[in-house]
């Protein structure tokens, strides 16, 4: 099948071509470990769980290698932990809020049914690697010997003004980057806009032995983390970088500055994704407005709309949107994700999956740029199907695809998820939705098909719905008609 991607690099959407068809790379910039992540850092996640499904469906599941770093190492981590821990030494207090909400990170995404990457990098784990292939030292060392980079103060940095073409992603002159953006102004910069590699560490602080000679021991930089575990694990070059929208500049910006000067390449990665930003009932998300919503007060607390909201429904709600446009996260958005699920998964929670059965009409709108919206209107349509199936053979194959569409967006439930979606809401089945069902029942019946007749209504009993046969006195045909017995 054919692939389409968004490429922010060049502003244009094209035909997908890996580099290695045996081996399709995708680096995602993961999160910093030291708060639980909120609603807007679920977005990256699911967005490009859907791409990694896609990837291991078109090339096979061997033939994809999905990188999701851990950020363990940050000033705000540092902050975070003298905060919590005051009576810990802070590397000790460090370990313990990275550990802790790392943990946290994967308890709250496992509810959204996404795969685990192929590998999870800590950051701290590339600071100085045995073999120091791409690792932040030695690429700061490249750096600077290229003469990429300086020495100034302790620190080490990038010089911006060494690569003439800096600032082709966010697609800004490097004026337009001076007069926009918040630049730390420092003493021991050459250029404005120099970003750091690596800075010198106080007592207590984080600290590992510095590059480049420098004595006193040092942590590094933000960027160059990415830049190094996206090298070590996928290579100078790979096919897909994402991320969200915020990260472009300078965040990517300089990941590319620093992996393509240390590679001497054209390219740090071939295709840049991002994934739009994510609003709260129509404003920024903060804390100071208090609509900051939590992923896990979403999915345990009763803090927004009042109730608990089940993993898949979230995941449900948050691809109802193309990635690239911005999301305004509402309650009502997520009752209706939260009603189309219950009512997808009731229409096919046991269909059989045997036989693989075609799902184009869900992954082809995915490889158009992944448009999931598009892809749900088609799940609507399958459902459609089972619906108005006009016998039990035809429903249990419309039944199954349903069931095997669903599963390929990480939106199929298992039962006990079911029921938990079922009594979360109030007002129960429709006869929409149970007419077709006896309907099929009695065409089977008609037909003698009395395993299919069973299946049926043992189907519907799961579903908590009994049935009741009478004979109509004066045409002689049996009616049925039903009613929620749990
Ligand atoms: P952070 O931990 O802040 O580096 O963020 C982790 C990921 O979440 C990054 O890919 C961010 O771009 C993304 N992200 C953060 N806030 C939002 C938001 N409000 N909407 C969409 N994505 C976000
Ligand atoms: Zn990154």
């Amino acid at each position: 099948m054919a692939l389409k991607l968004y490429n922010t690099l060049t502003r244009q959407k094209a035909e997908f071509t890996p580099i290695d068809p045996n081996n399709v790379r995708m680096y995602v910039c993961g999160p910093t470990v030291y708060d639980f992540a909120h609603i807007g850092n679920a977005r990256p996640v699911i967005v490009f769980d859907v791409l990694f499904r896609l990837l291991r469906h078109i090339y096979g599941p061997e033939h994809v290698t999905y990188v999701r770093n851990i950020t363990d190492v940050d000033d705000k981590i540092n902050a975070r932990a003298a905060r919590d821990f005051p009576d810990l030494p802070l590397n000790e207090a460090i370990r313990k809020v990275t550990t802790a909400t790392e943990k946290q990170f994967h308890d709250d995404i496992a509810a959204l049914g996404v795969l685990p990457p192929t590998f999870e990098p800590r950051a701290t784990e590339y600071i100085r690697r045995d073999d120091g292939r791409d690792d932040m030292v030695s690429l700061i060392e490249a750096l600077v010997k290229l003469g990429n980079a300086y020495v100034a103060s302790d620190h080490v940095l990038f010089d911006v003004a060494s690569m003439p073409d800096y600032g082709k992603l966010s697609n800004r002159s490097l004026d337009e980057m001076e007069a926009g953006a918040r630049v730390e102004v420092a003493p021991y910069k050459k250029g404005p806009m120099d970003f750091v590699l690596w800075k010198p560490s106080k007592p207590g602080e984080p600290a590992w032995p510095s590059p480049c000679g420098i004595a006193t021991p040092g942590r590094p930089g933000w960027h160059i983390e990415c830049s190094a575990m996206a090298g070590a694990l996928l290579g100078d070059v790979f096919d897909i970088h994402g991320g969200g929208i915020d990260l472009t500049f300078p965040h990517h910006e300089n990941e590319i500055a620093q992996s393509r000067c240390a590679h001497g390449t054209p390219v740090m990665a071939n295709v840049w994704m991002h994934n739009g930003f994510l609003q709260v009932e129509g404003e920024k998300m903060s804390k100071s407005l208090g609509n900051f919503v939590t992923l896990n007060e979403l999915l345990t607390g009763h803090k927004f709309g009042n109730q608990n909201w089940h993993g898949r429904v979230i995941r449900l709600a948050m691809l109802m949107t193309h990635y690239r446009q911005p999301i305004d996260w509402s309650v009502d958005r997520l009752f209706e994700a939260r009603e189309s699920l219950f009512e997808w998964n009731k229409l096919c929670f046991d269909a059989p999956t045997d036989v693989q059965l075609n799902i184009e009409p869900i992954t082809d709108p995915l490889g158009d740029d992944l448009n999931t919206p598009l892809a749900i209107s088609a799940v609507h349509g399958l459902a459609r199907n089972v619906r108005s199936a006009k016998s039990g053979a035809e429903m249990t194959a419309a039944a199954s695809r349903l069931r095997q569409g669903l599963d390929f967006l990480g939106l199929y439930e298992i039962q006990p998820s079911l029921t938990l979606l079922a009594q979360d809401i109030d007002q129960g089945p429709s006869d929409m939705e149970v007419r077709p069902l006896i309907e099929a029942r009695n065409s089977a019946r008609k037909h003698k098909d009395f395993k299919e007749a069973d299946r049926i209504r043992d189907e519907l009993a799961k579903m908590g719905i009994s049935l009741k046969d009478t004979k109509n006195k004066e045409t002689g045909e049996i009616e049925t008609t039903w009613e929620v017995t749990r």
